[in-house]
């Protein structure tokens, strides 16, 4: 027998072989496989898990590899020379490849660690326990290591509890997730509300994977979303951040941000409010869904998004509104102080860091600018670091209905002349700074 074999909880998984699963090798990142190597070559088990073992059971490409293992920590510290120790809830290890970082985490237990071990614990086992006693004060009851059994009950998704070794090339499924994948079910380990009521952001993964992998949601996994959305208002707002760009930057953003309004989520993650598609929607609401479509559109071709544009799009109607409550023509400070505080608003929900926010600062700015039609303030356009967004943005905003004057047409005409033809449009312009007068629609 294998020495994974032995490893304990193990025995309560299905086994699945490899020409039952097909996952090959060379499908596998080589640093993920040196880290599992450098492992067991320590004596430890170690698995891949998650994500990355759902992603190439679906004939995707994974984004990451993760890897669950037997060992503390402190050991997997102590095998790679280019690793670190991050997280305080529950202390995860990562291990540098060059610029591929992957994120090795023990075994978890269940929360009730005076239960674990309680037949007679092996010396292995014993040291683990005491190693988690001797971090507590430190850390919270989360980290709690335990057996590979107790890990896959610990796990979100059946789906994101698949474990792979390269011992034997075997799956070993705790959860019956191969054949919830097959079937493009969703399901939540154990009970759905009290895992929810756990960690509320589940939800969130809840709607990002059933949006990116175009699966159903179990009705048990989908039945306490709605009643318990008002929970995530209590979530960290660093992770709610990070969430809200996996959500937005993942190439389903349309379908993600139907669902989170569909199920009201959105009231906890924004701090304004969004109109239905087919209600009565003014340009501004209409640029957030394009925005949303363009950035799946430029994923599918294999381009980035900027989440600083994402999150000028969105904030977009709040600051539309603050500008129409102003009196006349508002100048570049009053935008600019609007801005700051829509800004402020949306951090009391999901912290925005600066470098981000600043982007989503500098493409309103310059809407203001390449509005007007003189030369000073074309040139200080055409040189600034956020020209592209900031035309980008401009053109989303004539497609989404705004009067912006034609000049998105202008810009694009400029850009693609040639030297000669931009003098030409230059001295047709004026010299002085003159802002075009501009109807303000105001919201019913
Ligand atoms: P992807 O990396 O494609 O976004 P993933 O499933 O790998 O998806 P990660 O955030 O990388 O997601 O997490 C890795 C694994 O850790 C998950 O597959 C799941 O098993 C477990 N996990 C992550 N977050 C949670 C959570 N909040 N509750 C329970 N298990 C979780
Ligand atoms: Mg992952």
């Amino acid at each position: 027998m294998n020495s994974v074999d032995l490893l304990p909880g193990i025995e309560h998984a299905a086994v699945i072989s490899r020409a039952e699963h097909g996952i090959s090798r060379k499908d596998i990142s080589p640093a993920a496989l040196r880290v599992i190597h450098g492992l067991q070559n320590a004596g430890f088990s170690a698995f891949l898990v998650g994500g990355c073992v759902r992603d190439l059971l679906l004939g995707l490409h994974p984004k990451d590899f993760d890897i669950a293992t037997d060992a503390l920590p402190e050991d997997v510290r102590q095998v790679f020379r280019r690793s670190r120790i991050i997280g305080r809830r529950f202390k995860i290890v990562h291990v540098r490849f060059g610029r591929e970082v992957i994120e090795v985490t023990t075994f978890r237990g269940h929360h009730d660690a005076s239960n674990r071990f309680k037949d007679a614990p092996s010396r292995e086992q014993s040291r683990k326990l005491d190693s988690a006693h001797s971090h507590a004060g430190m850390t919270l009851i989360d980290n709690v290591y335990g057996d590979m059994n107790e890990d896959a009950d610990r796990r979100d998704f059946t789906v994101n509890a698949l474990y792979y070794s390269t011992d034997g090339f075997r799956l070993f499924d705790f959860h019956d997730g191969l054949s919830d994948l097959r079937e493009r079910r969703l399901r939540m380990i154990g009970d759905a509300g009290e895992r929810y009521r756990e960690d509320p952001v589940r939800m969130l993964r809840a709607i990002r994977f059933a949006a990116k992998l175009e699966f159903t949601m179990d009705s048990d996994t989908e039945a306490p979303i709605r009643e318990l959305s008002h929970l995530l208002e209590s979530a960290a707002s660093p992770r709610l951040f990070d969430e809200l760009l996996k959500l937005l930057c993942g190439g389903h953003a349309t379908e993600t941000f139907r669902m989170l309004r569909n199920y009201g989520i959105d009231r906890a993650l924004f701090s304004h409010g969004f109109v239905d598609e087919g209600e009565a929607m003014d340009p501004a609401d209409r640029l957030v869904a394009l925005a949303l479509h363009n950035s799946d559109d430029r994923i599918a071709r294999g381009l980035g998004v900027t989440p600083g544009f994402l999150l000028a799009a969105l904030l977009w109607p709040p600051l539309q509104r603050g500008l129409s409550g102003l009196e006349g023509e508002w100048s570049l400070m009053q935008l600019r102080e609007i801005a700051e505080q829509v800004v402020i608003e949306q951090s009391q929900h999901t912290t925005i860091p600066r470098r981000i926010s600043n982007v989503s600062k500098e493409i309103w700015d310059l809407q203001n600018r390449l509005e007007r039609r003189d030369r000073r303030s074309v040139s200080y356009c055409f040189e600034h670091s956020r020209f592209r967004a900031g035309y980008d943005f401009l053109l989303l905003r004539e497609s989404s209905g705004e009067d912006t004057g034609g000049m998105g047409e202008w810009w694009t005409t400029f850009q693609d002349a040639d030297e000669n033809q931009r003098t030409h449009m230059l001295e047709q312009l004026s010299s002085r700074p003159k802002r075009r007068r501009r109807k303000r629609s105001r919201r019913k």
